[in-house]
């Protein structure tokens, strides 16, 4: 059974992180400053980050993003984390991940002219927006794929090089994006306490309505999207994407105001 399309889970990264960043009154504030370059580099870091669960995958994106290699990573993180849609697909490997991106947050070194760089979000940036750009199909090939990714990364390095506050936020907000997103298709996803799988008792999996919730194996599903790929999967990822058009457009002609126009 195939996941939620790529495209969508990039998708709907890209639009949780608008939201969070541009929409709600707590973020661009005092609590969590960010200039326009931050939320626009950040909506592609968590599009990047929401592909991430799916690593476990080896037909999944990432599986793809380089020959051989990548598809030899997928297949060992899918056996390491016991299967698609196991052990990478759980809370505690979102804690595990955000962890990994506040201390590659601290990863620093100083370049000629540029002075001191975030290197660690640099490289992650790059690899993230590669695939990001790869599950969206605006790329054919995976060299181009790495080339957009590369030149985003400088971008981020220039037009936004305090990658400290948003990083992890970006990163850990993607991956949990993927896993809301799964949960609501009839697959589901483990246990939210995973690896302790709890099962329902034999009444509870007798009833249907029931079973389709909280099924036999642990898993919990709250299936408003129907089976992975459904039409309303491909509605809903329609609607965030042109969410995220109008939002990032918004943004990005607000940096353009703050940083080249003269006023
Ligand atoms: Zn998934």
């Amino acid at each position: 059974m195939s996941p939620v399309m790529g495209i969508n889970h990039a998708t709907s990264g890209a639009a949780v992180w608008l939201a969070a960043t541009a929409t709600l009154p707590a973020f661009g504030t005092d609590i969590f400053p960010l200039a326009p370059a931050g939320v626009l580099a950040g909506t592609l870091v968590c599009a990047g980050a929401a592909l991430l669960p799916d690593a476990d995958h080896h037909s999944g994106t990432i599986a793809h993003s380089v020959p051989v290699l990548g598809r030899l990573v997928a297949r060992s993180i899918e056996e390491e984390s016991g299967g698609h849609r196991h052990g990478a697909h759980t809370l505690l490997a979102a804690v595990l991940v955000t962890v990994g991106a506040v201390l590659l947050g601290r990863v620093t070194t100083t370049v000629p002219v540029l002075g001191l760089v975030p290197l660690g979000p640099a490289i992650a940036t790059m690899a993230l927006i590669c695939f990001a750009v790869k599950a969206r199909s605006l790329v054919q090939r995976w060299g181009t794929a790495w080339l957009v990714g590369l030149a985003s990364a400088v971008a981020v390095l220039v037009f936004a090089p305090d990658t400290s506050g948003w990083f992890p936020v970006a990163v850990g907000l993607g991956f949990v994006t993927h896993l809301v997103g799964d949960l609501l298709t009839v697959e589901g996803i483990p246990s939210l306490i995973w690896p302790i799988q709890v099962r329902p008792p034999r009444a509870w999996r007798r009833t249907p309505a029931l079973r389709s919730v909280w099924k036999g194996n642990g898993y919990i599903a709250v299936p408003l999207l129907g089976h992975a790929g459904s039409l309303r999967e491909h509605l809903l990822g329609v609607a965030l994407g042109l969410y995220c058009v109008y939002a990032f457009g918004t943004v990005a002609l607000q940096a353009l105001h703050l940083d080249v126009l003269p006023h």
